[in-house]
């Protein structure tokens, strides 16, 4: 594969998070169940469903435009609290963004434009059970990967870093959402939302290397 993608990587990329979101949206409602008031998958597969339309109608769009229009469909699309957050994701991407030539520096670049303007909303930190706790170390992974290496094996990597974070949201208690007033209770399950952005991350790179 080249050391540099585009547009049509960027659509594959996406493209794979929203399977791997499809194919487990199950599992993420009956981790909500567990925590919050298990909706999660059924919201994450509007918000999917939301980005698919976006993606088909955008066939003379640049990619700067598509992300933008993502954003906007997800958070217009009722995707409970997580329809905000995930929104900014992709409207914070639309900022650093070409349709050519993005090397793993840009695409780092561009992942971590995402991830900033959703922390900006959110507030969370590491340790407060929310999508943070897979985002996080994700952008941090990516910072620190050659900026002209192998995007596929950075993205690689940002994928264990947010699986890894996902799995260790399960020691811990809530600070935000209705989870919050569950104290101890939601001690041994993983945060849905956590593991919805580690399954993005992982759909990224199994789109890229589709
Ligand atoms: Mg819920």
């Amino acid at each position: 594969m080249s050391n540099t993608i585009g547009k049509k990587e960027i659509i594959a990329m996406i493209v794979g998070a929203v399977e791997k979101i499809n194919a487990n949206h199950q599992m993420l409602s009956q981790l909500d169940s567990a925590t919050g008031d298990g909706d999660h998958g059924t919201t994450m597969l509007r918000s999917m469903k939301a980005v698919s339309e976006t993606i088909e109608s955008s066939t003379d769009t640049a990619v700067k435009d598509m992300l933008y229009n993502i954003g906007w469909a997800i958070m217009s699309a009722d995707g409970g609290s997580t329809g905000p957050l995930l929104g900014s994701f992709f409207m914070g991407m639309s900022e650093s963004v070409s349709d050519t030539g993005m090397d793993c520096g840009a695409v780092a670049e561009m992942i971590a434009a995402g991830i900033n303007k959703m922390h900006k909303q959110s507030r969370a930190q590491i340790g407060d059970k929310t999508m943070m706790d897979a985002m996080l170390p994700a952008m941090e992974t990516l910072n620190n990967a050659d900026k002209t290496g192998s995007i596929s094996e950075a993205l690689a990597s940002a994928a264990k870093a947010a699986a890894d974070g996902a799995e260790a949201t399960t020691e811990m208690t809530a600070k935000f959402g209705r989870a919050r007033n569950l104290g101890d209770r939601v001690l041994g399950h993983r945060d849905p939302g956590a593991v919805s952005i580690s399954l993005i991350f992982k759909g990224f790179c199994e789109g890229l290397d589709s």
